[in-house]
This record gives C-alpha cells, structure tokens and sequence, in this order.
C-alpha cells in the first residue's frame, strides 16, 4: 500500500544486491542487502513519510544521453556472454570491472533508479528521492567502463534534468575523485559539478585538482576539493563549510543531486580518510538544510563504501534523515543481517599525532585556497 503522506522514495530493489562481480571483487552488492534490512530494522520502511519504489531500467535511449553507442553494444554483448576481443579498450578485464552476465541489467536498473529518483521529486510525489545502488558508477566515463561503474547514472539523470531545461548542481562527497560524471559535464553550466575527495595524488582515479575548473560554457562549473590522507570529520567540514554552501547559494540550482560515497569512513578498506559515520551523516544533514533553505528537489544516490558496516549504517541514517525520522541511538536487536553493530555512530576518539594534524591543515588550506581564488569570484563571492 503506498505511504499516506510521502516526502522520500527510497528506489531499490534486493535485485541490486544478489550478483557478485568476482569472486575477490572489494564492491559487493550484498552491502545493499545489509542496508535494507537494516532500515526495516529501524522501521523506516514502514514510515508514511517513506515511500519505497523498484527501479526501472533505463532505456537505451536514456543511456546513449552519456555513452557512446558502440559501447552501449559492447556492454550489451558482455552481458550475453560473448568473447569481446578488445573489451580492455572499453575498460573491462580482470580487476575493477571484469566480464560478467548480468552487467548490463545491474548498470541499467541503477541509472533507472536515479532518472526514476528524478521523475518522483519533479512530479510532486515526494521532496527527495534515494537510489543507494546508484552513485557507484560515477567513475564511468562515455566511452568506458572505470572503477566499477559502467553506465553513469548521475550523468545520465542530469543529463535528463538539463533537457528539461533545470540547472542541477551536483555534489559528490565519496573519497575518489567524481571523474566521469566531471568529465560527462566538463562543458556545461547548466550543472555544477563538486567533488570533495582524498587527493589523487595518493587515490585512484588520479584526478580531481582544483585547477579541472571545465571548459567553454562550462568554465567554472567543475569544481573539486582534494583532501590529505587521515582527513578526520572536523577537518573535512572545514573544507565543506569553506566552500559548498556559499557557492550553492551564489549557483542557485533548480535542483540538488548528491553522491553519498561511504567509503571516506576511517574502517574503509580502500581508501584513507578518517570519517565516522555521524561526521557522513553530518554532510547529509546539511544537504537537507541546503535543499530546504533553497526550497529546491533533492535527489542522493549512493556511491563506495567496502566496510559493511559503515554502509549499512550510514545510509540508514542517510535515509532518515532525508525523511526526517528518527532512529534509535542503538541498533536494533532485531538486526541479524551483521552482527556485532552496537550503534549507529561510530564510537571512540581517533586521534591523529599533532604534527600529522598540521600537514592535513596545510595539505586542505591550498586546495580552499585554490578554488576560492578560481571559482568563487565567478560567482561574485
Ligand atoms: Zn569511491
């Protein structure tokens, strides 16, 4: 029966979450499993405020607004079980983003479930949408599949949204570098694009300097925020406090697109910052208050995460407080997806050594530093 009175859509399905990319692969879908049991664990799924959809694949059509067609056919091959020689040259192999049946309906019920998340908040049915499956494929890149994504479904949901004639500014808080969809808008102002991330000079994908600002139309537009290793919650709010809100307000968007990436938590297999999961759930809270003081549509997709744990709870937390329910300070006793999750913040201090204290600061000052003397005067700020 659908909810009374629904502000979210929460747009998954256990569908999402039952394939494994290989048998070693850090990505593992069954992190959304986990999730979801935990929001019904939470009774968020049973909220009026909460209305929980499946989503759709997105049509070839859609797709092709940000990959190219041989790509779409090369995708669409893999996933039937074909030998494609030169596969590596689209960006598949061994390693992130191996061969597999499946990997077409997996990337497009992803990319569905964001354009989804947009039709939702633009016909009224809700204020903000959720689509935790997505996000995860913001890495891919027009003409190849990198870093587990292969259909970029924020792409191709803004892509959607600028046809529409609506300027979405876009930001993406996962610890790598947004590079596709960066690179899948590099031209437009019809979009921001800001990604706030470990630098590359020490994380894949490599990219994410603040002097990638965008070109033509779009100079200005792309906006990033590279980050020290061991970044820990109070340094990585000074970084977003220096510089989202104020270019947010000067951008004025008709809409917010938010990638959630979790994979900035200090357990984070993958990566090194240093975030709980209140310092993540803290950057979500203000992206509430951002879409609420702009009275704008809100749509979050998921993104990286390889601690379970930290998924599963950050983006319960995530959904509740985009519904704005609240939840226990505990972890239900009714959860058995995993075991041994005593709360939903992360407990005890991680303290970094003074000296290490002040090489982040320095590290975080210039690339502040770097975009508010790029990008803000274009702004009048
Ligand atoms: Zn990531």
């Amino acid at each position: 029966m659908p909810a009374a009175n629904p502000t979210t859509a929460l747009i998954y399905s256990d569908e999402q979450s039952q394939h494994v990319l290989s048998p070693t692969h850090p990505m593992r879908p069954i992190r959304l499993h986990h999730m979801h049991e935990l929001m019904r664990a939470a009774k968020l799924l049973d909220a009026d405020a909460i209305l929980s959809q499946s989503p759709r694949e997105a049509t070839e059509d859609e797709i092709a607004t940000s990959h190219d067609a041989d790509y779409i056919e090369i995708v669409k091959a893999i996933d039937a079980g074909a030998i494609v020689i030169g596969m590596d040259r689209y960006g598949f192999g061994p390693g992130d983003n191996p061969p597999r049946h499946g990997v077409y309906r997996h990337a497009a019920l992803a990319a569905g479930g964001a354009v989804l998340a947009t039709e939702l908040v633009l016909n009224g049915t809700v204020k903000n949408a959720f689509s935790p499956a997505g996000g995860m494929h913001h890495h891919a890149m027009h003409n190849r599949a990198s870093g587990f994504g292969i259909f970029n479904d924020a792409v191709i949901a803004i892509n959607h949204l600028i046809d529409q004639g609506l300027r979405t500014l876009y930001v993406d808080i996962d610890v790598h570098h947004g590079d596709g969809v960066q690179a899948g808008l590099y031209d437009t102002d019809r979009a921001m694009t800001v990604s706030i991330h470990e630098s590359g000079q020490w994380l894949f994908p490599g990219t994410g300097s603040p002097n990638e600002t965008g070109i033509g139309d779009g100079e200005g537009y792309s906006v990033n925020i590279p980050l020290a290793p061991y970044t820990d919650d109070t340094l990585w709010h000074k970084a977003f406090d220096a510089i989202i809100p104020d270019l947010a307000r000067a951008f004025a968007p008709d809409i917010l697109f938010t990638q959630l990436g979790i994979d900035t938590h200090r357990n984070d297999p993958l990566a090194h910052l240093s975030l709980t999961t209140q310092g993540h759930n803290l950057a979500v809270k203000k992206f509430a208050r951002l879409a609420d003081e702009l009275d704008i549509p809100w749509i979050a997709v998921g993104g990286g995460g390889y601690d379970m744990a930290a998924v599963a709870r950050a983006w319960t937390m995530d959904l509740a407080t985009m519904a704005k329910q609240s939840l226990p300070e505990r972890i239900p006793s009714t959860y058995t997806s995993l075991t041994n999750l005593p709360t939903f913040n992360d407990l005890g201090d991680y303290r970094i050594d003074a000296d290490t204290r002040k090489d982040i600061i320095r590290h975080n000052r210039q690339g502040i530093d770097a975009v508010r003397n790029q990008i803000f005067p274009k702004f009048g700020l």
